[in-house]
């Protein structure tokens, strides 16, 4: 599936008045092609802002979201970045065009399988994929620069807590899985963690241990 510069065009506008106004940002989300994570059915709405289903009954994020959850962790280009629920690929490869290198893990192996051949396919060579229950994050690793959690925890899980830098910032949703979940921001300082509420969102949960698939 190809989309006209046209299509292209109007998707950076419903980011920008959705308030992803970063520069950096919008760049990095010109540069990937969201219909490369889009495979199947729904392949010709890539470029419409909206969640929409992938393999494994998940889902990949709605483009404003990821671009709000992205504009909020401030990511230098010198960092490490660890991304919890890999899902489609695509919040990886947008974080792989800002930071040095890209941690991301799924409990599904075959996203994690889906996700790194469209990386590959595509050329991006500073992500890490893995297959692992992403809650107790990544020990071999850490600390990590930046966190960020694409799945509803009803609190930020310890080990994530535990392996953000001092001078880090995670993004997360958090709260019950069939509700209302709030997009929060901790900022880790070296007198502990501060906590700022971003917006509403609603996310897939955040699942203990490996999927069957
Ligand atoms: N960031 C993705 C969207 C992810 S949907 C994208 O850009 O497409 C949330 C993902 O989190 C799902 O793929 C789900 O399998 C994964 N997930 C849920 N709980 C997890 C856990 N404990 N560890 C790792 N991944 C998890």
């Amino acid at each position: 599936m190809t989309f006209d510069a046209a299509t292209k065009m109007q998707f950076l506008y419903a980011l920008r008045s959705k308030g992803v106004t970063d520069a950096r940002v919008l760049t990095a989300m010109e540069q990937v092609d969201r219909a490369e994570y889009v495979k199947g059915t729904f392949a010709d709405r890539a470029y419409e802002d909206m969640p929409l289903p992938i393999a494994c009954g998940q889902t990949i994020s709605q483009p404003s979201v990821v671009g709000l959850m992205t504009q909020a962790l401030q990511i230098n280009p010198r960092d490490k970045v660890l991304e919890i629920g890999t899902g489609s690929g695509y919040q990886a490869a947008i974080l792989s065009k800002l930071a040095r290198r890209v941690y991301t893990v799924d409990r599904y192996r075959r996203l994690v399988h889906a996700a790194r051949a469209a990386f590959e396919a595509n050329d991006i060579t500073n992500i890490t994929t893995f297959t692992a229950d992403g809650s107790r994050g990544f020990e071999e690793q850490a600390p990590f620069d930046r966190i960020l959690v694409t799945a509803a925890a009803e609190d930020p899980p310890g080990p994530l807590l535990a392996q953000l830098r001092v001078g880090g910032i995670m993004v997360l949703p958090v709260g019950q899985s069939d509700a209302v979940q709030s997009l929060i921001r901790v900022t880790r300082s070296e007198s502990g963690f501060e906590y700022d509420e971003l917006r509403a969102v609603r996310f897939v949960p955040l699942l203990e241990g490996l999927g069957q698939e």
